[in-house]
């Protein structure tokens, strides 16, 4: 009786399969967002951002997440589908998530500047596109938030670090192996 009752269904279990993603990217030094699509109460696509692994700018976790449930369901409209990621999607993921009619997009974390699901904008229920997902916004924002902190917090200490070594410092003007003594004279 003293165990925690973990609801298998619920937004905030869902929301820790995309944080568990996010890990993973954190992990492989990618910007941590995680996303995961549930169907009729089974996760059918889990995926994390892999711009820098792939070199690919669209290689975020929705994308990612959105081909593979398309693959899984062999369908490209997912209107039966939620997707949970823990940061709001981009205006690019909110695009991708209209035309593969998305029911339900459950978010983590808000992004003022960039979100396309309320924040700076609302792609995903624009009057004139065809297709509009509900939203719910803010599950387990706390976490999602905090692993995106981190990262960009370490980010900053490692350019701090880089700048204030000595290795790195002692030939500041330095381009292309020139001398800055040699080309002050030209
Ligand atoms: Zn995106």
């Amino acid at each position: 009786m003293d165990e925690p009752i973990i609801n298998l269904h619920s937004d905030a279990y869902f929301m820790g399969e995309a944080l568990r993603q996010a890990a993973r990217a954190y992990e492989a030094d990618e910007v941590p967002v995680g996303a995961v699509v549930v169907r009729a109460g089974r996760i059918i696509a889990r995926a994390f951002n892999q711009v820098e692994l792939l070199c690919d700018a669209t290689a975020h976790a929705e994308m990612l997440a959105l081909t593979q449930a398309e693959e899984a369901t062999g369908n490209w409209r997912l209107t039966d589908c939620t997707l949970y990621v823990t940061k709001e999607p981009c205006p690019m993921c909110a695009g991708a998530l209209v035309h593969t009619r998305v029911q339900r997009v459950v978010f983590g974390a808000s992004d003022p500047k960039g979100g396309a699901a309320g924040s700076a904008m609302n792609l995903l229920q624009f009057p004139t596109l065809n297709h509009r997902c509900e939203i719910t916004a803010g599950v387990r924002e706390v976490e999602c938030r905090s692993l995106l902190v981190s990262f960009f917090s370490e980010r900053r200490a490692e350019k701090l670090e880089a700048r204030d070594d000595p290795r790195n410092g002692a030939r500041p003007n330095v381009r292309n192996g020139a001398d800055p003594t040699l080309s002050a004279e030209s």
